[in-house]
């Protein structure tokens, strides 16, 4: 780690994970090794925590959330609004944690500790509005009252590949809320959920409000599954854990949210300025390297601006600088890790075996590291497995449609619904395909639509629940009808 000239946060000789306002070692006495994806490098060794410290967790959130669910909305707002200014105050030192955890370049690592903390600010804010109901009684001796309370204590379960913004997008809602909980990390992003925890005891939230546990996944979340304690669970990750954790929660009938995998449909009518769609499929398809939920998976051009939009992306992708993730310059950081690597190449070539053509790129990096080459396919047809699966690389594989009626039958095609773009000048043609499009996010000349106050979830098998918005916090919260009866 060479970006930041000294780290304050975390001690790398001696990570802990952090239970109810202290730092411990898992009671296994047993570490797992991070890797930089960049170098090939161990960064770190990180307890191996599991049941004993899931279950302390939950407990010291247990009691916590006895006072915190007591503070008023605006109490919260300001412990809110403090993590937010200590993430902004160390920016720099956990951008380069993240990259060097994960391979997340260190200027988008950057965006994502300033988009990771709008989510605090924007509940911090929500925290004021959460408003009950009076309803008119059909009698006059009676009146009719919902309020909301928290729903207790919950657990975040979260991918490597936003390890700020997916953690701050759950905790945020539900510390707002007046819930308590556990996060448990991915495993190849521990340090950032870590970090983040120095934080949070430096703003003053009292013991065992936030705790983070990683370590044995099987026992974590077999803990936070079996615990009573636990009333909601919040996963992001991949639609095959999603699938078991519905039924993980089927006993207690616990609360789940689920943010799942996508393939996002990427469509260039030919009325569409092709230069800003250019733009918007290089900073949907490349950044984080491709390894986005929302990532155009699938483009989809108008056969006659086929060659003008493809020739505009390739001259943009060759322009891509890959390197060492901490380097300021670097666009391109690696894969995560070389499962991810051997995943973009198998479908790269399941795509010219089948008839794609490479137009730039195509192969990996290097020895060391877990570089891929920024790619461009053209001549893609359905029956690829990139037209199917998430490849979570930087690969655009590009085909044609000739009317919109199609495109729209194509596009829907798919046992995801996340996010889908399209590109346009014709004001009835965005709204008429946008309403038609199966997706919970549309971009609509627009590459980049997440944002903290906008709703953010899928249809179909990319899950349920919506994070972010107003709508983000309902989950976190139950409601209560009382009935008075004067
Ligand atoms: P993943 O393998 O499903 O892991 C996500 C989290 O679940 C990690 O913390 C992981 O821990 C944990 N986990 C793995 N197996 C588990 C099990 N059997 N029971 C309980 N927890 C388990 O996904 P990923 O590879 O980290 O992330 C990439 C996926 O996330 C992609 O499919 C992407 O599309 C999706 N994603 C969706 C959104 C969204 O908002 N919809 C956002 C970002 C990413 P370990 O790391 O310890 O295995």
């Amino acid at each position: 780690m060479e970006k930041v000239k000294e780290f304050t946060l975390l001690d790398f000789e001696d990570v802990r994970l952090f239970v109810n306002g202290e730092w411990v070692t898992a009671a296994s006495n047993s570490y797992f090794t991070l890797t930089n994806p960049s170098t090939g490098e161990v960064v770190t060794k990180i307890p191996r925590g599991g049941k004993v410290e899931a279950k302390d967790a939950i407990e010291a959130a247990s009691q916590a959330f006895q006072s915190w669910s007591k503070l008023s909305a605006y109490e919260r707002a300001e412990y809110l609004l403090k993590l937010r200014d200590l993430m902004f105050e160390h920016e720099e030192e956990l951008a380069a944690i993240m990259s060097t955890e994960m391979g997340k370049a260190f200027t988008e690592a950057r965006g994502e500790v300033k988009y990771a903390a709008s989510f605090l600010t924007w509940y911090a804010e929500e925290a004021r509005r959460i408003y009950g109901e009076t309803i008119p009684a059909s009698v006059p001796n009676k009146r009719l009252t919902v309020i909301k309370q928290p729903v207790g204590v919950i657990a975040a379960i979260t991918p490597w590949n936003f390890p700020l913004a997916m953690m701050t997008r759950k905790l945020g809602p539900a510390l707002a809320a007046g819930c308590t909980g556990v996060v448990k990390p991915a495993s190849q992003s521990p340090l950032s959920a870590l970090a983040f925890a120095k934080l949070v005891e430096k703003a003053g939230i009292p013991n065992g409000v936030v705790n983070i546990v990683a370590g044995a996944t099987r026992e974590i979340s077999d803990e936070i599954f079996e615990n009573p304690i636990v009333k909601k669970i919040s996963f992001t990750g991949s639609t095959e854990v999603g699938k078991t954790l519905v039924e993980k929660s089927a006993p207690q009938l616990k609360k789940l949210a689920l943010e799942l995998g996508g393939h996002a449909p990427f469509i260039v009518f030919e009325d569409a300025d092709l230069e800003k769609a250019a733009e918007g499929a290089l900073a949907s398809k490349f950044r984080n390297a491709g390894q986005t939920c929302v990532c155009a998976n699938r483009i989809y051009v108008h056969e006659n601006v086929r060659e003008e939009f493809t020739n505009i992306l390739v001259d943009k992708v060759k322009s891509l600088k890959v390197g060492n993730s901490i380097d300021e310059t670097t666009q391109i950081g690696p894969l995560v890790n070389k499962e991810g690597v051997k995943k973009v190449e198998e479908h790269v070539s399941d795509a010219v075996a089948k008839g794609a053509v490479v137009l730039h790129g195509g192969k990996a990096l290097g020895e060391e590291g877990c570089f891929y080459e920024p790619t461009v396919l053209g001549n893609v047809t359905k029956d690829m497995l990139i037209m199917n699966e998430e490849t979570f690389g930087p690969v655009a594989p590009i085909t044609t449609f000739h009317s919109e009626e199609e495109v729209i039958k194509e596009a829907n095609d798919t046992i995801y619904g996340l996010a889908a773009y399209l590109y346009t000048s014709n004001i009835s043609r965005a709204v008429r395909v946008s309403e038609s499009l199966n997706f919970g996010v549309i971009g609509l000349n627009d590459g980049l639509p997440g944002t903290a106050q906008a709703p953010f979830g899928g249809m179909n098998q990319s899950g349920y629940g919506r994070e972010g918005g107003h709508q983000g916090i309902r989950d976190y919260l139950e409601e209560k009808f009382i009935s008075l009866s004067l």
